[in-house]
């Protein structure tokens, strides 16, 4: 299992302590928290009514719903031994495997992204995840060779699934599917609907430092507010965010890195090298769903910003910040915003 980040990150304090102040009178913030994903996930619940039986179906809410995770952890994990997904990546290169609903649909939307990202999304990356020393130590950079063997289990139409009878076949031995850039993307979706379906009309969801859903209003009434963290000190806000309902997804490289003689590498492999990718500081996006956003903010971490453009109308609507390293900005990083929302108004808006 890989390592829980620390807690409490920068996102949820700085989310907290906004729900926190903007509470008061008749208005409270019911909080839960589970380690779930390798992470804190934290929710933040309103309750408007002041009466106790209301917060007590609340509490219910959370608890259904952090039990709906814990579950779709342990059918979509690639760290479980005894999941869908390492079941599937044992057996597919060999025989057809059939699959759940659940894992049908992520690798249909993994198809989807890997298509609408021209591969920049490309969950096959496992592999090299594996040879650069992402998981479970031996940090190493792979040689040309050993990385172009690797390129030739990418892709994801080496990952056929039949949508009749729902038997998915690998096309080779050597691939294998990495749900780590989009499949809490779909478990927090269905942690929110579990929540909204249970009655909650304002909320919010955390689950680590990368991935955010609010809905409804904040405890005040008025829009969600959210910090971004300075991706050179990731406990830090680096700007401050007002947001409409919908998911706010971060890729970045402080979330795991490994370091090879003095040089850090960030989790993000770009598919077309087989390197992990130098392009961004981070990517922030906001998406009406979070699994639309998972997938988002690592296509154009992957891309960068002048790449990233040229797809952004593509994965409409969304509003992203590029951070990228400048000399000439303040702290050395300078954030560029864009927004792809058709006539709609932007995701957020920079406080
Ligand atoms: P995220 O934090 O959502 O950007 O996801 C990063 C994780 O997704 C990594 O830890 C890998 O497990 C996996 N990954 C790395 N590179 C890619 C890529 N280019 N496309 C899809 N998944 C990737
Ligand atoms: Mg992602």
């Amino acid at each position: 299992m890989a390592m829980a980040d620390d807690r409490p990150s920068m996102a949820s304090r700085f989310l907290e302590s906004y729900s926190a102040r903007s509470a008061g009178g008749d208005v409270t913030v019911r909080r839960h928290e589970r380690l779930l994903l390798a992470t804190w996930n934290v929710l933040l619940l309103v309750d408007r009514s002041g009466s106790p039986k209301r917060s007590r179906e609340l509490d219910m809410a959370a608890a259904g719903a952090f039990e709906l995770m814990e579950s779709l952890e342990a059918e979509l994990s690639r760290f479980v031994p005894e999941s869908e997904v390492s079941l599937m990546n044992a057996i597919a290169a060999t025989r057809p495997v059939p699959v759940s609903a659940t894992l049908a649909e992520l690798l249909e939307a993994s198809r989807r992204a890997w298509e609408v990202t021209r591969g920049a999304f490309d969950p096959t990356v496992g592999p090299l995840m594996q040879a650069w020393g992402f998981w479970g130590g031996g940090a190493r950079v792979p040689d040309d060779d050993e990385i172009e063997q690797l390129l030739r289990c990418r892709g994801m139409d080496l990952i056929e699934l039949d949508g009749e009878t729902g038997l998915v076949s690998f096309a080779r031995p050597g691939v294998s599917f990495d749900p780590g850039a989009i499949g809490k993307g779909l478990i927090v979706d269905r942690l929110v609907a579990h929540l909204r379906a249970a009655g909650v009309e304002d909320g919010a969801v955390l689950s680590g430092r990368s991935t955010l859903v609010v809905w409804g209003s904040a405890p005040d009434g008025g829009p969600w507010r959210v910090g971004v963290a300075n991706p050179r000190s990731p406990d830090e806000p680096l700007l401050e965010l007002r947001v409409a309902p919908g998911a706010v997804s971060t890729s970045a490289a402080y979330e795991r890195r490994v370091s090879v003689e003095g040089v850090d590498y960030g989790h993000v492999i770009d598919p077309r090298t087989g390197r992990p990718s130098s392009r961004s500081l981070g990517v922030t996006v906001w998406t009406p769903n979070s699994m639309s956003g998972d997938v988002a903010s690592t296509a154009l971490f992957v891309l960068g910003r002048e790449e990233g453009e040229e797809i952004l109308g593509d994965l409409a609507p969304i509003s992203a910040i590029f951070l990228e390293a400048d000399s000439s900005s303040w702290g050395g990083i300078r954030a560029v915003e864009r927004h792809a929302v058709a006539g709609g108004t932007p995701g957020f808006e920079i406080v």
